[in-house]
């Protein structure tokens, strides 16, 4: 494919990516973007599925490029990971978000909602909570309203500072998501050994609910029947990620499903956005 891209995604989409002259260059961007702050967290709301009325939101990262327009985290985590400047853009992500949340909370006057952020395995630092705390503070948000989700992978390296901090962060009140539940190897081995509070239904069960094949849609409503069953009696809350149609809402919500969030109720969105569609929400 060439870069006939008019937007940053369509450059950074394609098979030259993995050159290391492509690496390299995300790596100036990632650089460049804590140095210039071009870091920022988008919301996507989590709905409850009963009615569609927002709980939370999700914050998700954002690298905005004033040449080359957005980047696709897929990329930029993989390559911060790596090279380790994850903490540093984590922080920024946290600190906005946490921001945000304030925001939205100014403007509905409530503090229902929660805040969930996306953590790698190495930002785990054994200060994260005292740091986390201290943003709270800050902004006067409580612990309880901070949802940190975690792959697998963060609880697969069995290490004790992780579980040190993951312990610290469920004692201080935060709640703590298992994301993509489901495609790891042994998912339901880690409700068992980690203080989890919510699982999140990787999108591939709700996309699988769309199947051609009739026996692959049965299975996966088994699937997620049996996930949700589990996750109900670990005294676990549920979010099923990427719903896009009615039809898999109401599917959803009739397998027992708690909540959601997906492209049918709102994709992510730059604050500002996400502070517009309330504030017209509320007039409505
Ligand atoms: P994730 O945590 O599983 O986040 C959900 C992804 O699904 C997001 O992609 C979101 O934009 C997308 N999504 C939401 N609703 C729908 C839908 O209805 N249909 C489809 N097809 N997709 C939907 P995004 O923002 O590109 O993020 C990709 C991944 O990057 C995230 O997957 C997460 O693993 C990672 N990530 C994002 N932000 C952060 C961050 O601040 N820190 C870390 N460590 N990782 C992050
Ligand atoms: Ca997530
Ligand atoms: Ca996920
Ligand atoms: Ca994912």
């Amino acid at each position: 494919r060439k870069r006939d891209g008019k937007n940053g995604l369509q450059i950074f989409d394609t098979g030259m990516l993995d050159t290391a002259r492509e690496r390299h260059e995300i790596e100036q961007c990632i650089e460049a973007g804590l140095k210039e702050d071009w870091f920022e967290a988008w919301l996507q709301p989590i709905v409850s599925l009963a009615d569609g009325r927002i709980i939370g939101f999700e914050a998700l990262v954002r690298l905005d490029h004033p040449e080359k327009g957005l980047m696709p985290p897929g990329k930029i985590i993989g390559i911060a990971e790596e090279t380790g400047t994850i903490s540093r853009i984590g922080d920024r992500v946290l600190e906005k978000a946490i921001r945000h949340l304030a925001a939205i909370s100014a403007l509905d006057g409530t503090q229902d909602t929660y805040l969930a952020v996306n953590f790698s395995p190495l930002q785990f630092e054994l200060t994260l909570a005292h740091r986390l705390a201290a943003l709270l503070l800050k902004h006067h948000i409580s612990p309880r309203r901070i949802v940190i989700e975690i792959t697998e992978a963060v609880l697969m390296l069995d290490n004790p500072e992780v579980h040190a901090v993951l312990k610290q962060l469920s004692e201080f009140g935060c709640r703590i998501a298992l994301d993509d539940f489901g495609t790891g190897y042994s998912s339901l081995s880690y409700l068992n050994r980690f203080p989890v509070d919510i699982v999140k239904i990787d999108q591939s069960f709700t996309r699988s609910l769309n199947s051609n094949a009739a026996d692959v849609r049965r299975k996966s409503r088994m699937l997620i029947k049996g996930i949700r069953t589990i996750s109900h009696q670990m005294g676990c809350t549920v979010v099923a990620e990427g719903i896009e149609t009615e039809d898999q809402w109401q599917l959803l919500r009739k397998l027992g499903v708690d909540n959601g969030q997906g492209y049918l109720f709102s994709r992510p969105m730059p604050v500002d956005g996400m502070l517009a569609m309330l504030e017209s929400e509320s007039e409505a």
